[in-house]
């Protein structure tokens, strides 16, 4: 079965683009891929230590994987196309995780929309517009609502992302920024790494109104296993997951759910989930739960690549 995980951080954590492969960390390939295929979206993240010079730590996250595929193109293979992806999903070798590149905010462009297209063809295809602050693209959950939602700028990388074949991200917007996304976008968009906020109240959530509008838009959400963000208790287990997981696909259909475990970008995981080696249990527990393996295999991966299929450049 694909496995397809919507956002994880571990390029922020590590210092060489070797530990990739192998790490101590949530994430890494070898782990990954004792699940079966893979494809990850890895972010690149700079977080509030690096507020005043964000663009230049990310670039140098991205550098790592994108080196990683360079050296060692039979571990790891970064899916810039739809063709790209159509061929990752005829291997059956398993023995090299897809990889697509993230950008966890928008301050990585420095307020530059030519910066964009740099980026892109560096290989960026998914774009996070805000993570924890207001940035020059938008308000975050987290922020001031410095632009009361999406700024002009924002707008003109919206527009400009999507023509390009890039996947716009909500995830860590504020209500009002996702709202107006969502009024202007021309293709289906993701909250990589976001869960129900009428099981979890916390704001980083999405309300069902919100839930509901993005999978109108033909998006996907991606299930984040911080366990501040799946149980109020902040005592999460694995059964928390899969509450989400049956929470979104009861209230918009398992056709708009996926995950975003968000591995690397927390310490302290959900009881029973120590890791991306354990991911097979996701599946393993829906079918218990007598959902299709049909569904099955659409929450584990298929979701995500449809709605990839459908932004990406062909070729
Ligand atoms: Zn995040």
């Amino acid at each position: 079965m694909l496995f397809f995980d919507a956002h994880c951080d571990i390029l922020s954590r590590i210092d060489t683009p070797e530990a990739l492969f192998s790490n101590r960390f949530h994430w890494d390939a070898q782990r990954a891929l004792s699940n079966g295929p893979f494809i990850q979206v890895f972010a690149s993240f700079a977080g509030s230590r690096f507020r005043d010079q964000p663009e230049k730590v990310m670039e140098s996250q991205l550098q790592k994987a994108i080196v990683a595929g360079n050296q060692y193109p039979g571990r790891l293979k970064l899916i810039r196309t739809a063709k790209d992806l159509e061929n990752a999903l005829k291997d059956q070798s398993n023995s090299k995780v897809y990889g697509l590149l993230e950008a966890e905010g928008g301050e990585i462009l420095g307020g530059s929309l030519e910066k964009l297209d740099r980026l892109y063809d560096m290989g960026l295809r998914v774009l996070t517009l805000a993570w924890n602050f207001d940035n020059e693209l938008c308000d975050s959950v987290a922020g001031q609502s410095r632009h009361n939602g999406l700024s002009a700028f924002g707008r003109e990388v919206v527009a400009r992302a999507q023509e390009l074949g890039m996947l716009i991200d909500v995830s860590h917007c504020s209500d009002k920024t996702l709202e107006d996304v969502l009024l202007i976008t021309q293709k289906p968009i993701t909250a990589s790494h976001s869960n129900a906020r009428a099981l979890c109240s916390h704001p980083r959530n999405l309300t069902d109104d919100q839930i509901k509008a993005l999978a109108r838009s033909g998006g996907v959400i991606g299930i984040n296993f911080y366990p501040l963000f799946l149980d109020n208790s902040g005592n999460a287990q694995f059964m928390d997951i899969i509450k989400h997981i049956e929470y979104i696909s009861a209230l918009v259909g398992p056709e708009h759910v996926g995950l975003g475990s968000d591995f690397d970008g927390f310490s302290g995981l959900p009881h029973g989930m120590n890791g991306v080696e354990e991911l097979y249990k996701i599946p393993e527990a829906l079918l218990r739960l007598n959902y299709t393996e049909a569904h099955v295999k659409a929450i584990a991966g298929e979701n995500f690549t449809r709605l990839l299929m459908g932004v990406l450049k062909p070729a």
